[in-house]
């Protein structure tokens, strides 16, 4: 495919070629039916079979454990952050958090606005978000314990999730979910802007132990209640019909492909052949030591802006788009999520050893 470019957005991000293949056989008539997905009622049989079988194949290549529901959301990621207290967070309960980064200070700030408590009992902002905190302590009769699993712009992930005991752990996985085995009882909610991993921006993906979703309260909008939206199959309104189409064929990939143990091995190697180059010399830094990296976003600088501002540049006349770092930080970020194929990798690293040859 010669009109496609290697893509490290960070979100919205690469989708599977056979998945955009996929829907562009089937975008102005669905398995001949003469319409597209989009144009279909939501309550059609057709729409119905296709969020039960994204939900069937997110049960699958997840491993969702019984006593769990799948919650197919709007409102991304963001409204998430008010979702999450306004639904689990009694008046006279406070919920702890772990700030990991500007995703988890945006969770914060929301769960503050709605006048909640919110004790923050770990923080890696010391050092400008480059690690994983390692010692906290949860509070006992906190309502949840709230934590990033992957920090999309400062490059950190948790690789050992915090043991909140009997507190439940809630995690926004926006940009790591799926991208190795995971084991969901651990958590009592995790959420994701599909976006990043899963599919195109639309959708919010939530995972929900049962006894959490009947906690909601009977005064909080409706769309954010996973008691309403979770108990009508996420049809309480109109969902958003394409992004779960969509959703649901990139499930199938991820499936097809050998599942979340081969895609994590994948993504391993993906993420080494781009660190061992930051460590190999000393034109390229990784921002973030060993212990903390993420998978998924790699992030790096070179000897100075100038240089870097070329880089980007340089990469995109070479068909590499989204090298960029976030605006907040500076910098270079290759986001590196499960669509993104080893060729793409194969052309950065090669592209990063010339550049160096060229200016360092
Ligand atoms: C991108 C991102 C968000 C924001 O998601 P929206 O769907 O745009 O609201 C939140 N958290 C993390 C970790 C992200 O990477």
């Amino acid at each position: 495919m010669k009109n496609r470019i290697f893509n490290f957005n960070a979100g919205p991000a690469a989708l599977p070629l056979a998945v955009l293949e996929e829907v562009r056989e089937d975008l102005i008539s669905y398995k001949g039916e003469g319409l597209s997905v989009m144009e279909m009622s939501h309550r059609s049989k057709t729409f119905d079979s296709i969020i039960k079988e994204a939900e069937e194949l997110a049960k699958e290549v997840y491993s969702i454990p019984d006593g769990y529901r799948t919650i197919f959301m709007q409102g991304g990621a963001t409204l998430q952050f008010a979702a999450v207290p306004l639904n689990l967070l009694g008046d006279n309960q406070g919920a702890d958090y772990i700030n990991t980064g500007a995703w988890s200070k945006k969770a914060i700030a929301e769960a503050e606005k709605l006048e909640k408590t919110v004790n923050v009992i770990a923080s890696s902002e010391d050092q400008n978000f480059n690690y994983i905190p390692s010692s906290f302590s949860v509070n006992s009769d906190a309502a949840y314990l709230h934590i990033t699993s992957n920090n999309t712009i400062f490059g950190t992930q948790w690789t050992n999730y915090p043991d909140a005991g009997s507190v439940p752990l809630v995690a926004d996985m926006s940009s790591d979910i799926g991208c190795r085995p995971f084991d969901i009882s651990k958590f009592g909610l995790i959420y994701a802007g599909a976006q990043k991993n899963m599919g195109p921006s639309g959708v919010t993906f939530v995972i929900i132990r049962d006894d959490l979703m009947e906690k909601s309260p009977v005064n909080i909008p409706t769309m954010t209640s996973y008691k309403l939206i979770g108990g009508k199959d996420s049809l309480y309104n109109t969902p958003p019909t394409f992004g779960i189409y969509i959703l649901k064929l990139v499930l199938q990939w991820v499936k097809s492909g050998g599942g979340l143990a081969k895609l994590g091995e994948t993504n391993q190697t993906k993420a080494n052949m781009i660190y061992d180059i930051l460590d190999g010399g000393e034109f390229y830094k990784a921002t973030v030591g060993k212990e903390s990296r993420s998978i998924m976003n790699v992030t790096f600088r070179l000897p100075s802006e100038d240089l870097e501002k070329e880089f980007i540049a340089k990469a995109l006349e070479e068909g590499m788009i989204g090298l960029k770092g976030h605006r907040s930080v500076g910098g270079c970020r290759a986001s590196i999520y499960n669509a993104v194929p080893m060729e793409a990798i194969k052309s950065l690293t090669e592209f990063m050893k010339e550049f160096e040859k060229s200016n360092g």
